[in-house]
């Protein structure tokens, strides 16, 4: 903004533009955006702003900026009123280890060859060190300084719950946690997410499905109704998210698991990004880490590219087990200390418990290695629990060594060792053979008693109470003033089709609540109500304050 000229930015999604122009408009930037979404009067209107030297800022998508009528465009340009800078926004698209790979990405190295003048800035909020190598490489950066903030979100709440009936978790959380707030839940596959939004809307949430099989005007309605209406659960598979920039996602939930720390990270960073506190809950159990587990191993992929997804995956089942403070596991993850003891993370609030689970562990391997190794950990629980079930007759297993040694323990904390233990790696599950589990290396030690294996107790089910946390920004005595502040933001909003967080943050009007303005002057004074949005809006908010004072 501080340079002459225009600055344009690359940015890989149209939703992400229209956000971000709107909102810039809002605060008086003269900004526009070009992409396919547009008719061609459009777009040559803002190709002449462009040449005029109307506009501030430039969105343009990847593929729209490398064809030669725009980069001719450029070129003109540059000659004369100038390029301000060239901004490569979610910068991590350009690595193809990354979850978001976008080839296009790839080629705007073209930009330093044709503008060799115009200053680069590559941006992204989600890239550990060998991401940020690859963009430096890729984007030939290798001069340009790099400005590294905290990978930390101290107002987000990480959780990891066990499942055992995961939908009905997720509505105990959604009930005693969210009742009028906004949120994503994440599922693996297109069909649970239809489910899902079906059964959350039949039990009484304002839910809705978001999926790349459904066709684009749903898609695109059920995001507009997210975004623009208060209190919308998207129901979603990772087709949705980058480029949302809803402020008051007050919690996202996984009802599976991400593919990575990465993936895991930018999914639970889309709550909270009003600074006000959220939740990130995330549900989890033994069938996951098998079907994550075999699905990485049955791919298609190179052995090359499954060995950096299998350590991407053991980074996150570790982070899933963990007994460390959440906040500081991520953390190191991203190369970042956190001193840990954060008071915001479920280890922090209530400590799990470890146990010596050596003896279980040994137990467990030997069982999987006595009957063959082709069982899944529901069978190898009924053989150590001594039960005569169709399938141990079929297979003589109970005349197995293994069979009933573990009554010492119930089916529940089978469940959990078999899960850590795969988790772990120790135990590797084989997609051919229905996800039966193999042992691998790092089962020998312990079979031989050579290594011990602590693993984490469980949380019963009943004993999560102190770790909720409802929402509500403000008091209830002020909780009148607080919704005709909200009712005002929606009339302003609707009035321009715009999502209601353009006109001001809840974060802002927490702010107005508690400052009271009675002038303009006092107004100006909120953080997030600047020269344009005061000229806008202030008498509006002026109004409210003063009925509520008058008590109409
Ligand atoms: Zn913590």
């Amino acid at each position: 903004m501080l340079r002459p000229g225009v600055g344009i930015v690359i940015s890989p999604l149209i939703a992400l533009m229209q956000d971000q122009v709107q909102a810039l408009l809002q605060l008086g930037v003269r900004a526009a955006f070009l992409n396919s979404s547009m008719d061609a009067d459009n777009s040559r209107r803002v190709q002449q702003q462009l040449l005029k030297g109307e506009l501030d800022l430039l969105y343009v998508a990847p593929e729209r900026l490398l064809n030669e009528h725009f980069l001719g465009l450029l070129t003109r340009l540059e000659a004369a009123s100038g390029v301000a800078l060239f901004a490569i926004d979610e910068a991590h698209c350009v690595s193809q280890w990354g979850h978001d790979f976008r080839p296009d990405y790839r080629a705007l190295s073209i930009l330093h060859e044709r503008f060799p003048d115009v200053p680069r800035i590559a941006l992204t909020a989600t890239a550990d060190a060998p991401t940020r190598g690859e963009i430096v490489e890729r984007l030939a950066l290798e001069q340009a300084r790099q400005f590294v903030s905290s990978f930390d979100r101290p107002n987000i709440r990480y959780r990891v719950v066990q499942k055992n009936n995961a939908r009905q978790q997720l509505a105990a959380f959604l009930d005693s946690e969210h009742e009028n707030d906004a949120g994503v839940v994440y599922c693996l596959s297109r069909k649970k997410v239809d489910e899902t939004a079906l059964w959350l809307r039949e039990q009484g949430w304002d839910a809705l499905p978001y999926h790349a099989g459904l066709d684009n005007e749903t898609r695109a309605r059920n995001q507009s109704r997210f975004l623009r209406e208060e209190g919308v659960v998207m129901v979603a598979t990772v087709a949705f998210g980058m480029g949302i920039d809803k402020p008051n996602v007050r919690f996202v939930a996984h009802l599976d698991l991400p593919k990575s720390m990465e993936a895991y990270y930018q999914e639970t960073g889309r709550a909270g990004r009003d600074g006000l506190p959220a939740n990130a809950w995330l549900a989890y159990g033994l069938g996951d880490v098998v079907s994550m587990r075999s699905m990485l191993d049955a791919g298609e992929a190179s052995e090359e590219r499954k060995r950096v997804e299998r350590q991407k995956l053991d980074a996150l089942l570790g982070y899933c087990e963990s007994t460390a403070c959440r906040h500081q596991t991520l953390l190191r993850y991203f190369g970042e200390e956190h001193p840990g003891g954060c008071g915001e993370c479920d280890n922090c609030l209530q400590p799990p418990e470890t146990w010596d689970a050596t003896q279980a562990a040994r137990m467990a391997l030997s069982c999987v290695y006595r009957t063959g190794q082709c069982f899944g950990a529901g069978h190898l629980s009924d053989v150590l629990l001594g039960k005569q079930t169709a399938q141990v007759e079929r297979h003589d297993h109970h005349r197995q060594s293994t069979f009933a040694i573990g009554k010492a323990w119930d089916a529940t904390q089978w469940s959990s060792v078999f899960r850590q233990l795969i988790a772990g790696g120790f135990l590797t599950a084989d997609i051919a053979a229905y996800g039966g589990l193999q042992l691998t290396e790092q089962a020998r030690p312990v079979l031989r008693g050579e290594q011990e294996v602590w693993l984490r107790r469980d949380a019963p089910k009943a004993k999560r109470g102190s770790v909720a946390r409802t929402m509500h920004p403000v008091g209830s005595q002020e909780d009148g003033l607080w919704q005709a502040l909200k009712a005002k933001r929606m009339e302003l909003a609707r009035e321009q089709g715009v999502p209601p967080y353009v006109i001001f943050h809840d974060s802002t009007l927490v702010e107005m609540m508690s400052l009271h303005p009675r002038t303009l002057d006092e107004m100006a004074r909120v953080s997030g109500v600047g020269q344009a949005k005061l000229a806008r809006y202030g008498d509006a908010f002026l109004k409210v304050f003063e009925d509520a004072a008058n008590g109409v």
